[in-house]
């Protein structure tokens, strides 16, 4: 520590309090002087290696501490901790918000991991993860006529297919977009509950998906997921036709709304 302390007093100060200290921190982190549970010095003495002021280390600690790095705890000191990815699900959903597009975008992301995790999912899932993935496909059965429990259920089933991957990294982005995720499925479950044959979709795919997954055919259960996806975006497509039709019947003079046709379906599933 010696060595960081002599360099970030050789620094000059007219610039980047802030990022000189987050700077120093990840150094130390990524050489492993700092470790989860240890300890950082204390915000008097880090101000004073680093040549900065005192509020600049709390303003950067805090900072530091909202994305989970390290752990302000009063009257004991700043700890680092393991970093909750979570935490990167509000970033996106507020920094996505005023994207017209968020879900649809985050829906390409979302089958890009997808697709790449059920691969993944086939070679390496334990026992466990195939035990969860199955009961969270009785739960889609049990929860199909209620859009709420149903939605989630879904969400949770394709969390579970992307957590059997055993991939951190894939994981926490998929975790990072999980607020629009769940955003995009309850809105998808409410357009398309009334489409003929959802409920036969609903479970006859999931079920096949799941059986490929536990006979580990990686090949196969790519496949389905493709298609879970496009005839998710058909069944879509079919609900914004007869919401279409039904606004028509209300009032003769509405012609079928061309935005809603041409919302567009690749990017629908269930
Ligand atoms: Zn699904």
């Amino acid at each position: 520590m010696n060595d960081d302390i002599s360099i970030a007093r050789a620094r000059t100060d007219t610039t980047g309090g802030y990022d000189r200290v987050v700077a120093f921190i990840r150094e130390q982190l990524s050489s492993r002087r700092l470790q989860i549970g240890d300890r950082l010095l204390p915000e008097r003495e880090l101000a004073s290696v680093l040549g900065v002021s005192r509020p600049v280390v709390r303003e950067a600690l805090r900072a530091l501490s909202a994305i989970g790095v390290v752990d302000i705890r009063p009257g004991h000191g700043t700890v680092v901790s393991r970093p909750d990815f979570s935490t990167l699900a509000d970033f996106f959903s507020l920094a996505l918000a005023q994207e017209p597009n968020a879900v649809d975008d985050v829906m390409e992301v979302r089958i890009a991991i997808e697709r790449h995790a059920v691969r993944l999912a086939c070679r390496r899932a334990s026992e466990s993860d195939l035990t969860r993935l199955t009961q969270v496909f009785d739960r889609i059965v049990a929860t199909l006529d209620d859009v709420m429990a149903g939605w989630r259920a879904d969400f949770d089933f394709h969390s579970a297919l992307v957590s059997a991957a055993r991939s951190p990294t894939l994981s926490s982005v998929y975790t990072a977009i999980s607020d629009l995720l769940e955003r995009s499925h309850q809105e998808r479950r409410e357009h398309i509950r009334n489409v003929e044959g959802i409920n036969a979709f609903i479970i006859d795919h999931h079920a096949k998906l799941l059986n490929a997954i536990l006979e580990r055919d990686e090949t196969a259960a790519d496949q389905l997921l493709v298609e879970h996806f496009l005839i998710g975006a058909e069944f879509r497509r079919k609900a914004s036709l007869t919401t279409a039709s039904a606004a028509q019947k209300i009032d003769p003079k509405t012609t079928p709304s061309a935005p809603t046709d041409s919302q567009p379906v690749t990017q629908s599933a269930s």
